[in-house]
């Protein structure tokens, strides 16, 4: 391997061990299991060298927000024991690219975007292989006017429902990224327990939807006390993008 390989590898392990680490002590904290908690590398803006890297390093769930860039870098790490979510905001148009490499989306925030995914798995070779969704749930939706992305909390059970109804998606739970405006800005926690609890009420409706995406390099405690079962890092892992 190159000196300078050698040297990121070496990086990457003291990264994600670190990280590893934070994640269990928020576990600990919150009195919780550490395999209850899912790190998702969140490799956007990094080479495909680095995920390389970071499956040999063990690690298996990686993370991406653009389809332009994922899908090349999926590419070329095809062959690796990954799981790739796709986690920014996805437009109708990108959803064929998506499902041909992506093993769940965390960013489904309308209707039309469950039927584009729907239609695009029946039509992809994965069709015995269902996509994972997640609901994205913005709680500054009326502040921002929907430009990050997500649903409103009362638009998540007819999206759920929506999910469990297409052939080829599966029903997973939801996802949040903290809000930065309205009500619940700088209350991570706050928001991530309010959003714990929609996940709650959607699953006296749908007991598999499960998972809780929340929490970032930022604010991946409060997420874990919260509830969360994923936690999505990029600069914890990757080292802080320029
Ligand atoms: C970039 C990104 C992350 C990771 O953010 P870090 O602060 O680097 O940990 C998580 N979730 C989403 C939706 C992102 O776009």
């Amino acid at each position: 391997m190159p000196a300078e390989t050698t040297q990121r590898k070496d990086e990457l392990a003291r990264n994600l061990r670190r990280a590893e680490r934070r994640v269990a002590a928020a576990c600990e904290a919150a009195g919780r299991p550490p395999q209850e908690v899912t790190l998702i590398a969140v490799t956007k803006t990094r080479p495909a060298a680095d995920v390389r890297l970071l499956a040999e390093l063990g690690v298996r769930d990686v993370g991406e927000n653009r389809d332009q860039e994922a899908a090349p870098k999926a590419a070329l790490c095809a062959g690796l024991p990954l799981r790739w979510h796709f986690i920014g905001q996805l437009q109708t148009n990108k959803a064929r690219s998506v499902v041909s490499y992506a093993d769940s989306v965390h960013s489904v925030d309308r209707l039309r975007l469950v039927d584009a995914l729907a239609r695009a798995v029946a039509q992809s070779d994965r069709a015995h292989r269902p996509l994972g969704c997640l609901v994205q749930v913005a709680l500054d939706v009326q502040q921002s006017g929907g430009r990050r992305g997500g649903a409103a909390p009362e638009e998540v059970e007819e999206i759920a429902a929506a999910i469990v109804e297409a052939p080829g998606l599966r029903l997973d739970g939801l996802m949040t990224v903290a809000p930065q405006d309205g009500p619940y800005m700088d209350r991570p926690r706050a928001a991530f327990e309010r959003v714990a609890e929609i996940g709650a009420r959607l699953r006296t409706l749908h007991p598999a939807a499960t998972a809780l995406s929340a929490g970032m390099t930022g604010d991946l405690e409060a997420a874990v006390a919260a509830g969360a079962t994923h936690v999505r890092l990029g600069g914890a892992v990757l080292g802080e993008r320029a």
